[in-house]
């Protein structure tokens, strides 16, 4: 008979996602069909409350910041979020993302990318974002491999083909003919091509997903419902081995959204719910308490309508 030995705890601990990179948390949230959502931060109180309420709910998520965020919302700058969240995160649940450098903008205009990526990797974001889906694709692989070797080994990189409509000024084309027409939705055999070619490790695909607007007023209004084409996604899917993410989180039916984490689609971004809810709290109190608490609230819904309570946990053993 072996002595009682010191009890060995097989429950899983989160903690042990503190020392992986990002790229493998996430290889793993694709491989269990989890969710890893992206929160926007369009004003930098809001830093606290997602943080907060990830870590509570033992959860897994990153926190990222858009050009947006820093030119037509109020989060101050790259610099300004990474400080606040190097203060305030636990990296066993959250982890920083930079969303969305076009190489071409909303509105047609050249964006002089390189430095902007690299302040980012320089304030240590562990992932980045290089959006070239309105380069022809052999350009599109050119300026994601130049990235992909600037950022690697230290950080992650994401890329985006197809057209996640919404950024644009003026009216957005009806949703359904928009859908119906399947205009702009990632193309399956081009989206192998980017991968292959450029060895990224995230790709952003259109499947019906649309960005919030974040221009004039329309940025106040309610998202239109949209639905995700499940059957492209799974083309994609059957090509590409890489985690797959979704834009445009806010709005997409829920059934649509559980869909989608089967079939390839690991990282989720959610810019509108959480900005809305904390900008109407803020302008009916104006208590920053007050609004991130409402901003904490539309988070925790999340975390709880995409069944990723405790990822943290499932996240910490290999696959
Ligand atoms: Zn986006």
């Amino acid at each position: 008979m072996t002595p009682a030995s010191a009890p060995t705890d097989p429950t899983p601990d989160s903690k042990a996602l503190r020392a992986l990179p990002v790229a493998e948390i996430m290889r793993r949230a694709h491989h269990r069909h989890l969710l890893v959502p992206a929160f926007n931060i369009p004003y930098l109180p809001m830093v606290e409350p997602i943080l907060a309420a990830v870590a509570e709910l033992r959860s897994f998520a990153l926190v990222q910041v858009a050009r947006p965020d820093i030119e037509r919302f109020q989060c101050g700058s790259y610099q300004a979020v990474a400080r606040e969240f190097r203060s305030l995160a636990d990296l066993a649940h959250a982890r920083l993302h930079q969303d969305h450098v076009p190489v071409i903008d909303e509105e047609g205009r050249r964006i002089e990318w390189r430095p902007l990526v690299q302040e980012a990797l320089d304030l240590g974001y562990h992932s980045v974002m290089i959006d070239g889906s309105r380069l022809p694709l052999a350009q599109n692989i050119a300026v994601t491999r130049e990235v992909v070797k600037i950022a690697h080994p230290a950080a992650a990189v994401e890329a985006e083909l197809g057209a996640v409509l919404g950024h644009e000024p003026g009216p957005l084309p009806p949703y359904e003919e928009l859908f119906r027409s399947g205009r702009g939705f990632t193309d399956p055999e081009e989206a192998a091509r980017l991968v292959t070619e450029t060895a990224v490790d995230w790709l952003s695909v259109a499947i019906g997903n649309i960005h919030g607007a974040i221009i004039g007023a329309a940025r106040d209004q309610r998202k239109v419902e949209a639905r995700l084409h499940l059957e492209h996604l799974r083309y994609i899917q059957e090509r590409v081995r890489v985690p797959l993410v979704l834009h445009g989180g806010t709005g997409i039916q829920l059934a649509f959204v559980l869909g989608a984490a089967r079939h390839g689609i690991a990282k989720i971004n959610i810019g509108t719910a959480p900005r809305q809810a904390y900008e109407t709290t803020l302008r009916q109190t104006s208590d920053i308490r007050a609004a991130q608490q409402a901003a904490a609230k539309v988070i925790a819904g999340h975390l709880r309508d995409y069944h990723i309570v405790g990822s943290a946990l499932l996240l910490a053993s290999p696959v």
